[in-house]
């Protein structure tokens, strides 16, 4: 999956994803790239958050969807991808055997970005410069 989240000069948020799915998917199967709210959610008065992993743990807690109502009730990008992390892992004690990870940017620039497996990067691109973040994780 790659997710992207914009913030243009006027101040407006956009965003994008796009997926294969899984490997080895069962035929049929949606996961959750196209479903508004979990693979992807933006709100142009608060920010948006993308999601890339095990789609059906994003699905049963709404991810991304999740991110931009934390970042609503006050939290930062980092802390509100840290919480969508954690939702899974106190919930599926499974956790160790797959990986999601999320992006977020709020209206004022700041990002964020969280998994559970240590190893996803994420590239910020700001003022002509590319820069990789490697994102901080749940298992170190
Ligand atoms: N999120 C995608 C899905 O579950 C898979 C991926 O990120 O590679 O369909």
């Amino acid at each position: 999956t790659i997710g992207m989240l914009g913030l243009d000069k006027n101040g407006n948020i956009s965003g994008a994803c796009t997926t294969s799915g899984l490997a080895y998917k069962m035929k049929g199967r949606v996961g959750d790239s196209p479903v508004i709210g979990s693979g992807l959610f933006i709100d142009n008065a608060i920010g948006g958050a993308a999601a890339t992993g095990m789609g059906e743990e994003v699905i049963k807690t709404v991810g991304s969807f999740l991110i931009v109502e934390l970042m609503r009730n006050g939290m930062s990008p980092q802390e509100a991808c840290e919480e969508a992390v954690r939702r899974i892992v106190t919930t599926n004690p499974n956790h160790t055997n797959f990986q999601v990870a999320y992006i977020a940017i709020n209206k004022q620039g700041e990002t964020g970005c969280y998994c559970i497996h240590p190893g996803f990067k994420m590239m910020k691109y700001a003022n002509g410069k590319n820069m990789p973040v490697v994102s901080g994780s749940h298992l170190k």
